[in-house]
């Protein structure tokens, strides 16, 4: 170590100087900032980003998940909930009666997605900042989950919710849709509704 070095006092001058010379160049320049004024200004996330789950619903507004399990299989966190209840239509088998995941156990790991063969459940909600004041707060159960829309779908998962029918979703709110009678009840399945997997 030189004797510059042993002062200490140029280095302090030195760093304070690439200090005040950011400083004034955001001041000039505060489009160019790389930092943001977290959290009033958030940054958009990726839109393939796996962040909070929702729960898909056939065009009839019935929940899509036939409780087949595979979710709750190939969870590595051990995080999903699912009780299965007969269906009332023949046509299908059965239905998630409830469907609960705990968030604070979730890794995000998106095998959950990957693994349902019904495209009933998805990760594309873009929402991850959220703070609570209970654990149980973090348990989102089959209510949230069938409104847990997307703020800003991007177009691919727009596109795909046309393709698949869920009209019913984008109103942000099961409020309106004649079917649906919560998590804990069998939910009755309209007769004109085109048959979905
Ligand atoms: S994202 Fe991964 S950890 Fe979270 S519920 Fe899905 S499979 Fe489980
Ligand atoms: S969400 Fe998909 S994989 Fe999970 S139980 Fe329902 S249908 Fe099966």
């Amino acid at each position: 170590m030189g004797l510059k070095e042993k002062v200490y006092l140029p280095e302090i001058a030195r760093g304070l100087g690439i200090t005040a010379k950011h400083l004034l160049r955001n001041l000039r320049h505060p489009s160019r900032m790389r930092t943001v004024e977290y959290p009033d200004v958030q940054k958009k996330l990726p839109p393939a980003m796996k962040l909070e789950h929702r729960l898909m619903q056939r065009p009839d507004g019935t929940i899509r998940c036939t409780a087949c399990m595979c979710c709750a299989t190939a969870c590595p966190a051990d995080c999903i909930t699912i009780v299965a209840a007969d269906h009332p239509d023949p046509a299908i088998e059965k239905y998630a009666a409830s469907y609960t995941i705990d968030a604070l156990k979730c890794i995000y790991c998106g095998f959950c997605v990957e693994a349902c063969p019904c495209d009933a459940i998805r990760m594309d909600t873009q929402k991850l900042y959220r703070v609570d004041y209970s654990r149980e707060a973090f348990v989102h159960d089959t209510d949230y989950l069938l409104n847990n829309h997307p703020e800003g779908m991007d177009p691919v998962s727009r596109y795909l919710e046309v393709v698949h029918g869920s009209a019913p979703a984008e109103t942000g709110s099961t409020a309106g849709i004649p079917h649906w009678q919560g998590g804990d009840r069998p939910i009755p399945r309209a007769k004109q509704a085109p048959s979905q997997p």
